[in-house]
């Protein structure tokens, strides 16, 4: 890091995704100044999420391009903008890809998280803003998700910013600005778990696992976990996954396997792979009556569809963004129940890495060799 000539500017690394499907550059990026009420954050570690690949080599809108990708990271204060006074340099802080405003109906309702501000209110597509500060050879580099934490700095508005508890590692916590607790909050929040329930997980990357948790948490009494890569269950089982099944082994639909295995179908079903033939699926593995079917994984691409008879009979199908967690209360409350130990998260990470491998993390991932891998991104 180089605070360079321009006033305050600082030039740093950055892993820029130039365009979609190619691998991406570290390269010595700008990052300007925080404006008013913004914060610049020296980023420490950063988890890869599946988002991140979703953008590079699926959603691959190509609006969405120059950007610095990564939305699951932590870091420390570096300096703020005018009219800030919630954060000082120093202080520990994890980025939010969802804005808590307190001010719009949505944050005021507590009913939900989805604050009217930033840029998930209209841009789910694109999936990244031009309301970034990074430039690079001369290019406005866009931000990913109002986070991209696969920088050394980034510029966050302090509406999307929430402070933690100073003695929490970062290179652990990181995982809560995303996939922890968008699986967790999925079963807690908007499932609403109930005790004694049984539930199916679909999907066992690291929002999955966190929703086997948060189903644990809850108190269901059983759990079925479900993935098409068997080496997934050994893990799941960590988190509390009673059951384990694989499609492949199954001839007949997924659903009609877990009606038989549980006189009739699952209490509450969570999909967290971003495919919408399994949301289907995980829909009509519900109980009907009073199935709740939560999606979870991230696609933009295809509609989702299911005879309406599967609702008629009382299913309810619902859908969760980060969890349900409002984002500036619910993450510190999750750093502490790790401190506290009631919440995992050192098993989810199965390597660790520096920026400069990030190609290899997305590969690790691409392929289902990781749950997550952390990447230290700057020395604290
Ligand atoms: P991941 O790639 O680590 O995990 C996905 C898992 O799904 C893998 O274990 C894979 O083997 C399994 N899978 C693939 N096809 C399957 C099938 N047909 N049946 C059962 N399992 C199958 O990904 P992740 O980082 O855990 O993210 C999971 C999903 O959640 C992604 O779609 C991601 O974009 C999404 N996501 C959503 C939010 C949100 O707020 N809603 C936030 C973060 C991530
Ligand atoms: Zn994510």
């Amino acid at each position: 890091m180089d605070i360079g000539k321009d006033e305050g500017v600082i030039k740093c690394k950055a892993a820029v995704a130039w365009e979609p499907n190619k691998p991406l550059v570290i390269e010595e990026i700008e990052v300007a100044p925080p404006q008013a009420n913004e914060v610049r954050i020296k980023i420490v570690a950063t988890g890869v999420c599946h988002t991140d690949l979703y953008h590079l080599f699926e959603g691959m809108h190509k609006d969405g391009f120059p950007a610095v990708l990564g939305h699951e990271g932590a870091g420390i204060v570096e300096s703020v903008g005018p009219g800030v006074i919630e954060f000082q340099p120093g202080d520990k802080v994890i980025p939010l890809f969802i804005y808590q405003c307190r001010e719009c109906r949505f944050c005021k309702s507590p009913k939900t998280n989805q604050c009217e501000k930033g840029w998930a209110a209209d841009r789910y597509d694109v999936m990244a803003s031009a309301e970034s500060r990074f430039t690079c050879k001369g290019k406005k580099i866009l931000q990913f998700m109002g986070t991209s934490t696969f920088s050394e700095y980034t510029v966050v508005n302090q509406m999307a910013v929430a402070k933690i508890d100073p003695t929490a590692p970062l290179d652990k916590v990181c995982l809560l600005g995303c996939g922890v607790c968008t699986g967790y909050g999925a079963a807690v929040n908007t499932a609403k778990v109930e005790p004694g329930s049984t539930c199916a997980v679909f999907g066992l990357g690291a929002v999955g696992l966190a929703a086997v948790m948060g189903c644990k948490a809850a108190g269901a009494k059983k759990i079925i976990a479900v993935d098409i890569n068997p080496e997934k269950f050994e893990k799941a089982k960590v988190f509390g996954a009673t059951d384990f099944l694989n499609p492949k082994d199954h001839s007949k639909p997924i659903s009609q396997v877990l009606s038989k295995m549980t006189n009739g179908g699952v209490d509450f079903s969570l999909e967290c792979v971003g495919n919408v033939g399994v949301m289907r699926s995980a829909l009509e593995s519900c109980v009907k009556g009073w199935g709740v079917s939560v999606l979870v994984g991230w696609t933009d691409l295809y509609d989702v569809a299911t005879r309406p008879i599967q609702l008629i009979a009382g299913r309810t199908w619902k859908g969760s963004l980060f969890g349900g967690f409002k984002s500036k209360d619910g993450v510190p409350q999750m750093v502490k129940a790790y401190l506290d130990k009631k919440v995992k998260l050192d098993e989810f990470v199965t390597h660790n890495m520096t920026l400069a491998q990030v190609n290899d993390a997305i590969e690790l991932m691409k392929h289902g060799e990781c749950i997550r891998t952390v990447l230290s991104v700057s020395p604290q």
